[in-house]
C-alpha cells in the first residue's frame, strides 16, 4: 500500500514506456473500442489511457479520484490490438493506472467493495457461487473444472455431465470468492495475489484444468502446476469429439455464437466452439462482429463495478447486434452470458447448449 494519497506512483518501467509511446499515437484505433460506440465518453478511447496512465508514471498528474475517473471504462476487450500497429496492451496500463490510484488512496468505484466481497468468500460480482457440485471421484482426476465468479450451478453441472458421458473423472473446484483475475482488474494487486494462491491449495492434481470463465485463464495459469494444461471449455470438448467420446442429437437449430473478447483476441480460440456446434447438426448464423473482430458485452475489467452504466450500454449495444440475426445466442463466458441476458437477450451457455443435446445413456 502506498503511503499517502498523492505520493508519486509507481508503474512498471514496460508499461510506463508503453504508456509513453502511445500517448504521441494520434488515437488511430478510436473506432474499434465497444465503450466508446456504447457510451460517446471521450476518456474511453484507448489513447487517453495511455494519456492517463503515462502522466501519472512521469508524476505529471496525482493518483487521485480525478485520475482514478480516467481509468474506468475499458472492458480490457483487446479491439485495440487488433490495428494498433504498436501491438499496445490498453488493458494492462489500464490494470497499472487502477494499481497506483489505488495505492495512493484513490481506487477506482466498486474495488474496496470486491476486495471485501473476496476476503468473505463471496463473489466480488454479488453472484451467489454455486454450491453442492460433489466430485465425481475423491482421487485421479481426469479433469478439473474451476467455476468463474459468474458461472451459474447449471451451466456447471452441464460442463460435468459432458465430461462424465464422455468417461472423464472430474472434480469441480468454486475459487474462494475470486480465482484473483477480477481483483487484479480492479488494480488490487496484493488481494489478487492471495486470492490464487488459496485457489491453488484447493486444485487436485491433473492433467487438465478447465477454466469456464475465459477471464480466469491467466490467473490459473499461474496457479496451475507445471506440467498442467489450462484450457477453456471449447478447447477442451473439441479434443473430446476428435476422440469420438462424445456423441450429440443431432438438430437443425439456427443459432447465433457470441465469440467472447478474450477467447477469440486473447485465446486465438474461435473454431472449437463452432465445431462443437456443428457437431450437434446446429446451423450457425454469424452476426455482426464475431471471430476476431468480435464486439464486447461488456463483461471484462470489472467494468459492471467500476461504471455500471457504461458496461450496461456496451451490453445493450452488443446485444442488439447479437439480436439482429433472429436467432437464439450461445456463448462460452458466464460473465458474458450474463451481460447478454441482462440486456434482454436469450443467450445460453455452450456447455449447457451440448449437454441438451447429448444422447441419452442407454437404460442400465
Ligand atoms: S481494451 Fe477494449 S475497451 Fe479497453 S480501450 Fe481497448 S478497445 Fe476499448
Ligand atoms: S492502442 Fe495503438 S492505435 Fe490505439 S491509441 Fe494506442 S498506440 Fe494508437
Amino acid at each position: 500500500m502506498a503511503d499517502a494519497p498523492g505520493t508519486l506512483p509507481m508503474i512498471p518501467d514496460d508499461v510506463a514506456a508503453a504508456a509513453l509511446h502511445g500517448s504521441f499515437c494520434p488515437k488511430m484505433c478510436t473506432f474499434a473500442c465497444p465503450v466508446t460506440e456504447a457510451t460517446g465518453r471521450d476518456d474511453a478511447v484507448p489513447w487517453s489511457f495511455h494519456r492517463t496512465v503515462s502522466d501519472l508514471a512521469q508524476g505529471r498528474t496525482t493518483a487521485d479520484a480525478h485520475a482514478a475517473s480516467h481509468l474506468e471504462a475499458c472492458t480490457g476487450c483487446l479491439a485495440c490490438r487488433v490495428p494498433c500497429v504498436f501491438d499496445q496492451d490498453v488493458p494492462a496500463q489500464v490494470r497499472a493506472g487502477r494499481a497506483t490510484v489505488r495505492d495512493a488512496g484513490s481506487p477506482v468505484a466498486g474495488t474496496e467493495d470486491a476486495v471485501a466481497a473476496v476476503a468473505d468468500g463471496r463473489s466480488p460480482y454479488g453472484v451467489d457461487l454455486p454450491a453442492g457440485l460433489d466430485a465425481d471421484a475423491t482421487t485421479g482426476f481426469d479433469v478439473v473444472v474451476v467455476a468463474g465468479c459468474r458461472d451459474d450451478a447449471r451451466d456447471l453441472d452441464a460442463l460435468r455431465r459432458i465430461l462424465a458421458s464422455a468417461g472423464r473423472r472430474t472434480a469441480l473446484v468454486v475459487p474462494e470468492g475470486c480465482c484473483g483475475g477480477t481483483l487484479a482488474d480492479l488494480g488490487a494487486g496484493p488481494e489478487a495475489t492471495a486470492a490464487a494462491a488459496r485457489l491453488g491449495e484447493l486444485l487436485p492434481p491433473a492433467p487438465v484444468v478447465v477454466a469456464t470463465d475465459p477471464h480466469c485463464l491467466p490467473a490459473l495459469r499461474s496457479t496451475a502446476g507445471d506440467g498442467t494444461r489450462v484450457l477453456d471449455t471449447a478447447t477442451a470438448l473439441v479434443q473430446l469429439v476428435d476422440e469420438d467420446a462424445l456423441r450429440f442429437v443431432s438438430e437443425r437449430t439456427r443459432v447465433a455464437f457470441h465469440d467472447p473478447c478474450l477467447l477469440a483476441r486473447g485465446e486465438d480460440v474461435t473454431t472449437p466452439p463452432r465445431r462443437l456446434l456443428a457437431a450437434t447438426g446446429a446451423v450457425l448464423v454469424e452476426p455482426e462482429g464475431h471471430g476476431a473482430s468480435t464486439v464486447c458485452s461488456g463483461a471484462g475489467m470489472a467494468l459492471e463495478l467500476v461504471a455500471p452504466t457504461d458496461a450496461a450500454a456496451t451490453a445493450d449495444h452488443r446485444a442488439r447486434q447479437l439480436g439482429a440475426t433472429g436467432a437464439p445466442v450461445v456463448t462460452a463466458c458466464a460473465g458474458a452470458r450474463r451481460r447478454l441476458a441482462d440486456a434482454g437477450l436469450d443467450v445460453t451457455d455452450l456447455a449447457t447448449f451440448l449437454a441438451d443435446r447429448l444422447v441419452p445413456e442407454p437404460p442400465a
